[in-house]
């Protein structure tokens, strides 16, 4: 990215039609979502917005250029996620974010495999979902223990020409598909014979040998469909292992890079949503006294450190996302800070904000302990920030000949 902080005439458009996306298809299905009990059930009434989507192109838009799809730089798809996740970051985490399934497909699949896996998400056509099926109900953070004990226990043993995976996966957007027989590609992290692997498993390998133990009811982000499952002897030709036996955990690793930048960008939304209704509230309520509490200067100092710490992160957040999707050698320093400072700020600024609005706050019809909601999220998923992402800082850290200044250029 130039260094230039104005939005280009492309950006101001795409911003417009992203808005417009949202307010005619989301905002509604936020609402609808949130007074939905059953699980299921909430991932079901997202499906005809999805389609809508896809129909449009969003889907498209967010596979690289080289592999078929219209993405945009890292600054694009972070205005088309804040805008989106503004309204329904359930949703948007459901539509783009098991395209992490496909970021090690784009790092060394075969033609064949690029051509056979990204397919069905060029169509523009239907609800197709992947799923990267990473977490395991055991924990992941200690994916890349040496032995199944400690770290990934999900196994791939060799049959002739196939594999057979079983094992339980967690947490992952879409494990089960729209119907319990699987999305249309899994990429599975497990435990080949010659070390954690990653194995693309297509729905024909998948129905019928999934077993769905729990479907979680998340605090937040409601219209996720996460699930605990089973994987049941899945065969899968061994012409759909992804580099080499062994190369997973640096591929799972990588994988992750853009979608844990993404993290800022969707602690941005939470944040800007939660202090549009904050402000709101201090221009227009005296709370029985003369003047808008933000006349009183305690209110306004709490407000002007929350807009300044929004827009820090917004910053932080464009620049992760556009150095981790753009191959900017320190794309993984500029992706940990947008993932872990965004949305360790959005806990902190909205937790604040409700402080400034008091007791009426603290009501679940007062539309702002939703966002503490989904802000609570943000440290946790994409790899938690005590137990994968300070860690991976830790390691850019210590790595000899580290230089404090180079990730902003100002060696
Ligand atoms: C809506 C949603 C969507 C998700 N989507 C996906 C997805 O698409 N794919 C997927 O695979 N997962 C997904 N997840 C799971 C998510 O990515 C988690 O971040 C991931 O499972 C890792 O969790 P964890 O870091 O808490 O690991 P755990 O192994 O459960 O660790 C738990 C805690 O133990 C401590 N800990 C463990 N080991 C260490 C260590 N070595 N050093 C320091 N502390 C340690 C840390 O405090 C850590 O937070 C999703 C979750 C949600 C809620």
């Amino acid at each position: 990215m130039a260094v230039s902080f104005s939005l280009s005439p492309e950006q101001e458009q795409l911003k417009k039609v992203a808005r417009q996306f949202a307010e005619a298809h989301l905002r509604d299905l936020a609402e609808a979502v949130r007074a939905e009990p059953d699980p299921a059930r909430r991932a079901e009434l997202a499906r005809p917005a999805f389609r809508t989507a896809v129909e449009a192109g969003f889907l498209k838009g967010l596979i690289p250029v080289p592999f078929g799809g219209a993405a945009g730089s890292g600054v694009d798809a972070a205005i088309l996620i804040e805008e989106w996740a503004s309204h329904s970051p359930d949703f948007v985490i459901s539509m783009a974010g098991p395209l992490i399934a496909l970021v090690p497909v784009y790092q060394v699949g075969t033609p064949e495999q690029i051509r056979r896996f990204v397919a069905p998400f060029l169509a523009d056509t239907g609800t197709p979902v992947a799923a990267m099926a990473y977490s395991e109900p055991g924990g992941s953070a200690n994916f890349d223990a040496p032995t199944p004990a400690e770290g990934t226990r999900t196994t791939a043993e060799q049959d002739g020409d196939h594999y057979v995976i079983n094992g339980r996966k967690a947490w992952a957007s879409h494990l089960p598909g729209w119907d319990g027989d699987g999305p249309d590609i899994m990429t599975v992290v497990c435990r080949a014979p010659g070390g954690v692997s990653l194995i693309v498993a297509e729905r024909e390998h998948l129905a019928g040998h999934i077993d769905v133990e729990h479907l979680y009811d998340l605090p937040g982000l409601r219209g996720c469909l996460t699930a605990r499952i089973r994987l049941r002897d899945v065969r899968v030709p061994r012409a759909n292992l992804l580099g080499a036996e062994g190369q997973g955990v640096e591929l799972t690793r990588n994988a992750f890079v853009g979608s844990g930048a993404s993290i800022g960008t969707f602690s941005v939304a939470a944040m800007r949503q939660a202090f549009d209704v904050a402000y709101r509230f201090a221009t227009t309520e005296h709370r029985g006294g003369a003047v808008p509490i933000i006349e009183h200067q305690a209110v306004s100092d709490v407000l002007a450190d929350a807009k300044a710490r929004i827009e820090a992160a917004r910053l932080v957040a464009w620049r992760g996302l556009d150095a981790a999707l753009s191959g900017d050698p320190h794309g993984l320093e500029w992706a940990l800070h947008a993932k872990i400072f965004g949305s360790e700020t959005a806990v902190a600024v909205i937790n604040d904000l409700i402080r400034v609005v008091g007791v009426s706050a603290y009501d679940t019809d007062f539309p702002l302990m939703r966002y503490l909601d989904e802000a609570l999220a943000y440290p946790v998923i994409e790899g938690s920030n005590i137990g994968v992402r300070r860690r991976q800082v830790q390691t850019l850290f210590t790595a000899a000949g580290y230089d404090p200044l180079a990730a902003s250029g100002m060696a």
